[in-house]
Order: structure tokens, then sequence, then C-alpha cells
């Protein structure tokens, strides 16, 4: 497995291997790998003539205020954890690499990404677009592996690629979960003892959501008046938002259930954010 830092030396040898008809499958990460990102190694690894995984924490999705000096950086264990799963090259650029001075430039996408996370990161979902459209034209992906945790990220960049005829195909993995049900994230690592067993309302959450609509519930505020009774139960809960959404539109279903009713959840553990998301 190979290290690349050097921007120029990555889109060299992806058009290089691209010239040589060879297939490449991407994964855009910001590190502190765990097995949400191992198992989108996983899904792309048998196709994949050359598979790259990028480790890059990019500043500007960060909104002011937000975490981005304290996010856990990993390198060395990311490496092992990489190598071992059947990536072929990390590409970790760095920041002033990547945002050379002067750099001017940002795409946004102005529908999906104004909602949910979008309104409460105000400038997130431009970095993200921004960063992505630039790691997809350095590395050249034909296949790209992103995680249905951050479902509205998924729905953003599938309409960026689709909008701006990206050649490449997305491929979303599930949700993967620690044993008793909290979504694998990087900032988990910010809870403490007592938070930890907090932050499992999120799941109970989608499973109580899960189970009213089982026994007939279609009624969208119903779902959400239920929620939300249960994340007052919890002292250090706050919430962000709690939503029913088209799974692949994530427009707003304010009245009842659909065939593809999304639950989305942002919550506060004290100061720690949490996303999670459940099809109903
Ligand atoms: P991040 O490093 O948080 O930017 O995430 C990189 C990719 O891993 C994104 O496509 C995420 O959606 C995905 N991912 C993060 N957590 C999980 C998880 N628990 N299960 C599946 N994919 C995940």
């Amino acid at each position: 497995m190979e290290i690349i830092t050097s921007i120029e030396k990555m889109q060299k040898l992806s058009l290089k291997f691209k010239r040589e008809g060879k297939k490449l499958g991407f994964i855009p990460t910001m590190g502190c790998l765990h097995e949400g990102h191992l198992s989108l190694v996983d899904l792309l690894v048998v196709k994949s003539d050359i598979l790259i995984l990028s480790i890059f924490v990019n500043p500007t999705q960060f909104g002011e205020g937000e975490d981005l000096e304290q996010y856990p950086r990993t390198f060395e264990e990311d490496v092992e954890k990489s190598k071992a799963r059947g990536v072929d090259i990390i590409f970790a650029p760095k920041a002033d690499e990547m945002y050379e001075f002067g750099f001017s430039t940002q795409i946004s996408e102005s529908n999906i990404s104004n909602r949910l996370c979008g309104k409460s990161r105000p400038d997130h979902f431009n970095g993200v677009v921004t960063v992505c459209t630039k790691l997809f034209n350095i590395c050249q992906p034909d296949f790209v592996s992103l995680g249905q945790k951050d479902a509205q990220q998924v729905a953003v960049l599938k309409k960026l690629v689709n909008d701006l005829n990206i050649p490449l195909s997305i491929e979303v993995g599930e949700i993967i979960r620690e044993h008793d049900g909290l979504a694998m994230s990087s900032r988990n690592t910010y809870l403490n003892h007592d938070e930890r067993k907090d932050a499992l309302v999120l799941s109970k959450a989608l499973d109580l959501a899960k189970s009213l609509v089982d026994s007939g519930c279609n009624k969208t505020n119903e779902i959400k008046e239920e929620l939300g009774k249960l994340f007052k139960s919890v002292s250090c809960a706050r919430v962000d938002y709690v939503e029913i959404v088209d799974s692949e539109t994530m427009e707003f279903q304010r009245k009842v259930l659909s065939e593809n009713s999304l639950l989305m959840l942002a919550v506060w553990i004290n100061k720690v954010r949490l996303i999670d998301n459940r099809l109903l």
C-alpha cells in the first residue's frame, strides 16, 4: 500500500491507471477509521482494480466554533487498518495544498443542502461538495462508496454527480453500529462514560419510531411527538432536529408516511452533536 500526499502525484497516477483501463474505487474519509469506514472499503474492494481511500480533515466543512482542531487524528492506526482491508493507496493531502493561498472557487448545491444539517451548519455542505469535487478530479474514481450514516450527505453528493455529469457511480453502505446500537462515528470518541450511555437514546428513538409504524401509526407528527417525549427523558440530550423526510429528495413529510420515509435525527449529548437515521 502506498501513501500519497502530493495532489499532482495522485492525479497523475490516477490518470495513468485510467489510461491503462483500470477501474478505480474511492472512499473519502476524514480518518479516525472505524468499522463504518472499513465497510465502505469492503463494498468496493472486489470490483476495483485500484482502491484509494482519502484521509483529509477538510477545514471548509467545519463552521466557526466547531470541532476542527479537536477532531480525532489517528493516522498510523488508519494506515494499518486500511492496509489490512485491501486499500491500495491512501491519499492524505495537506490542507494548504488543497486550499492554496488565493483559493476562491466554491461548488454549492442549493436545495437539499439548506435543510436539516445544512440549517444547523450553514456552510457545511458547500465545504463537502467542493472538497468532494476536488477529490473526484484528483482521484478519478469509477466507483465511490458513501455511508448511509450521513444520509443527507449522500443525497447532496448524488445530486452533485447527477447535476454536473460527473462520470462515477455511488454505492451506499448501510449504517454500522456498536453492539448496543450506537451508530459508529469518529465523534463518539468525545463522549465520556455517562454520555456514551445517554447517546443510546438516538438508536432507541429509531427503534421506537419503527415499532410505532409497525403497530399502525402513519402520522409523522404523532411519531415525532413520541420521540420528543423520549428525548426529554434524557437530561443531557438536546434535539437539533427530528424530521421525517423522503429518502431521495430529503423533502419533509409533514402529514403521513410514504414508502421512502426516512427518520432523521440530530441530537446534542451535552457538547457532542450526533446524527442517525432509519428508513421507516
Ligand atoms: P467521515 O470520516 O465521518 O467523513 O466519514 C467518511 C465516510 O464514512 C462517509 O461516507 C460516512 O457516511 C461513512 N461512515 C461514517 N460512519 C459510518 C457508519 N457508522 N456506518 C457506515 N458508514 C459510515
